[in-house]
């Protein structure tokens, strides 16, 4: 068996942060807010077999934390804020963060994915699925009974 090519890491997860291609860095990788390509308009690499599932809200809310709890709490104990005050600025900027985050998050995971060649991205591996999503049938046939409706 021939080994997979080597793909640096850090460019496929830099690239993917920008929103493009982890291997040209130049086709786009979603085409909606959080809606990946099935491939590269540039390249025509296959993006169909990412994982990303539900990792990057998870390490959104990592990073977002790690930014607004300290914010928080220096300003609570700088200026002893009335709650309101609390309230209009840490739950606006919480969504904020979290909004503008989710597509680059989402996008340096795939790189990482298309970089390690994990799930599908290994076209040895059981996962891969060489048929892209927009070409493959249902996948749960509806009982004869339902047919002859
Ligand atoms: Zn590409």
């Amino acid at each position: 068996m021939a080994a997979l090519p080597h793909r640096p890491v850090g460019p496929a997860m830099k690239n993917g942060f920008r929103l493009r291609c982890p291997r040209c860095g130049e086709g786009k990788l979603f085409s909606g807010y959080l809606t990946v390509n099935e491939s590269c308009s540039a390249c025509g690499e296959e993006f169909w077999h990412h994982r990303a599932d539900d990792a990057p809200p998870y390490m959104v809310i990592t990073i977002v934390g790690h930014i607004v709890v300290p914010l928080l709490l220096a300003v609570e104990m700088a200026w002893h804020w009335e709650e309101w005050q609390h309230m209009i600025t840490w739950l606006p900027l919480t969504a904020l963060l979290c909004v503008i985050l989710l597509p680059p998050v989402k996008g340096a995971l795939i790189g990482y994915q298309w970089a390690m060649h994990m799930h599908g991205f290994d076209p040895t591996d059981a996962e891969h699925d060489p048929i892209p999503p927009s070409q493959r049938g249902p996948k749960i046939n509806p009982p004869a009974s339902y047919q002859s409706l």
